[in-house]
C-alpha cells in the first residue's frame, strides 16, 4: 500500500480519497512513499512484454487500478549518442505524444485523479503540462481548466484548445498562475495536477525516464545526468528512479545531477553559486527559455529541495544566456532534432559546464531534451533568415538556384 510522507517532518499521510498536497502538520512537500521495494526483483518491476511506455513499470508507479490509466503511449523515448562525442547522450523527450516529457509527470497525475472520481483537473503552467493535462483528461473524460502567463507561446495555447482545455490567461509570470490555481482549486473542489512539487504524483512519472536510461545504458549508470529546471520535480524525479534502482540492487551508485537554468530565471542556480542553503524568488524573469522561466514566488521551498538534491549527488547547477541556449538549438537541429529553447538548455549548460573544465570529455553524460520546437517557435523564428526566392520573371531560375545555395 502506497502512502504520502512528508520529506520534511516525516509524517505519513494515509491515502484518502480526496489529494493532500501539503503536510498538514508542517506545510512540507509530500513524497509518494511504501512501494514494496525489498520484495521485488528488476523482473517483477518491468512488464514490457505486456506494457509500453511509462506504464511497463506500473508496480512502481502510485495507480492501482489498470482502468484509470490514462494513456497516448507516454514515455519509451530513444537515447542517441550526441554528434562528436563518444560518451554523451541525448535522452529524447520532445518524442513524447504531446511533444514534451511532461506528458509523464501529468499522465499519472491525471490517472491517479481519475482513480479517485475527480470529474475535473485544474493545473498552472508555463505552457507545456496545461498542454499534456489537456490531452490526458480528455481522454480519461475529465474536464480541465488550465490557467497560464499572459505571455504563453500561441503554439501551445493553439495545442491545449484544440485538445479542449478551458484556458485562463493570468497577467504576471508563472508563479501568479500558480498561486490563483490554488485558490480555484480550493474553493470548486477541483484536484490540482500542477507539475511543480504540489501534486505528489506528479513526480512518479519523471521517474520512468532513469528505469529507460538504466536499460538503455544496459546497468550503466551515467557520470552526470544534466537537465532544464524550472522548480525541478523532473530532475527530482530521475533522481528518485535511480535511488530505487540502488534499492532494488540494480546499481551501486546515482549520478550527479545537473540543474540548468535561465540566466534570466535563475534562483537555484543563484543559491547554489553564494552555497546558500535557502532560494530566494526571482524577481523579473525574462529569456527565450519560456518552459523554465519560474520565480517560485511563494513556494521557494520547491527550489530548496532541487538544491538539496543537486548537492547531495555531488552535482552541480548553471546558468545559461539566450545564445548559449539557440546555439544548442542549432546544434540539435544539425543532427536532426527540432527542439524549443527551454528543451536546449541542457545541452547549453553541459556545454558550459565542459569549458569550465568541470566535466570531462570521457565521462559519460545523459542530457535530457525536453520539449518539441514546433512548441515555441517565435524565437526560432526570429533568428531564421528569410530564404531567398526566385521570381516567376527569373530568365535563369536553375542558375539563381544553384548560386543562391552556394554548392
Ligand atoms: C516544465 C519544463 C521543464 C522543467 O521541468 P520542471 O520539472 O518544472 O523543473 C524543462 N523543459 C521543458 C520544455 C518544460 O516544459
Ligand atoms: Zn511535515
Amino acid at each position: 500500500m502506497i502512502s504520502l510522507r512528508c520529506r520534511h517532518c516525516r509524517l505519513t499521510v494515509a491515502e484518502g480519497n480526496a489529494i493532500a498536497y501539503v503536510c498538514t502538520e508542517c506545510g512540507g512537500i509530500l513524497d509518494v512513499d511504501g512501494y514494496p521495494l525489498r520484495d521485488l526483483s528488476w523482473s517483477d518491476v518491468d512488464d514490457g512484454e505486456r506494457e509500453q511506455g511509462i506504464w511497463r513499470y506500473a508496480r512502481l508507479l502510485p495507480v492501482s487500478n489498470a482502468d484509470s490509466r490514462a494513456t497516448l503511449h507516454e514515455g519509451g523515448t530513444p537515447l542517441y549518442p550526441q554528434r562528436g562525442h563518444s560518451f554523451r547522450f541525448l535522452k529524447d523527450e520532445t518524442r513524447n505524444p504531446t511533444g514534451s516529457f511532461k506528458d509523464r509527470p501529468v499522465c499519472v497525475a491525471v490517472s491517479k485523479a481519475h482513480e479517485l472520481g475527480a470529474d475535473t483537473v485544474i493545473t498552472a503552467s508555463s505552457g507545456n503540462a496545461a498542454v499534456s493535462t489537456a490531452a490526458y483528461a480528455t481522454v480519461a473524460g475529465l474536464k480541465a481548466v488550465v490557467l497560464i502567463p499572459e505571455r504563453t507561446p500561441q503554439e501551445k495555447v493553439c495545442q491545449m484548445a484544440t485538445y479542449g482545455a478551458r484556458v485562463v490567461r493570468v497577467e504576471g509570470d508563472y508563479s501568479e498562475s500558480y498561486a490563483l490555481a490554488m485558490k480555484v482549486s480550493l474553493k470548486a473542489g477541483w484536484v490540482n495536477v500542477t507539475t511543480t512539487y504540489l501534486n505528489p504524483y506528479a513526480t512518479q512519472g519523471d521517474k520512468t525516464i532513469a528505469y529507460e536510461l538504466h536499460e538503455q545504458l544496459s546497468g550503466r549508470v551515467p557520470d552526470w545526468i544534466a537537465i532544464p529546471v524550472g522548480a525541478g520535480p523532473l530532475l527530482a524525479g530521475i533522481f528518485e528512479g535511480y535511488r530505487e534502482l540502488q534499492l532494488l540492487g540494480q546499481v551501486e551508485t546515482c549520478p550527479r545531477m545537473v540543474a540548468v537554468q535561465s540566466e534570466g530565471c535563475a534562483p537555484i542556480v543563484r543559491a547554489y553559486e553564494t552555497g546558500s542553503d535557502l532560494v530566494e524568488a526571482w524577481d523579473a524573469p525574462s529569456g527565450s527559455a519560456s518552459g523554465i522561466l519560474d520565480p517560485l514566488r511563494g513556494y521557494t521551498q520547491d527550489g530548496v529541495r532541487t538544491l538539496d538534491i543537486v548537492r547531495a549527488s555531488g552535482g552541480g547547477a548553471v546558468a545559461v544566456s539566450d545564445d548559449q541556449i539557440m546555439g544548442a538549438v542549432s546544434g540539435l537541429g544539425a543532427q536532426g532534432l527540432f527542439v524549443e529553447p527551454a528543451g536546449a538548455a541542457a545541452v547549453a549548460g553541459v556545454s558550459k559546464m565542459q569549458w569550465a573544465g568541470l566535466i570531462g570529455e570521457h565521462e559519460t553524460v545523459v542530457m535530457l531534451v525536453t520539449g518539441s520546437g514546433l512548441k515555441n517557435l517565435q524565437p526560432l523564428i526570429a533568428r531564421t533568415t528569410e530564404p531567398p526566392l526566385v521570381e516567376e520573371q527569373h530568365p535563369d531560375p536553375v542558375g539563381a538556384v544553384l548560386s543562391a545555395v552556394e554548392m
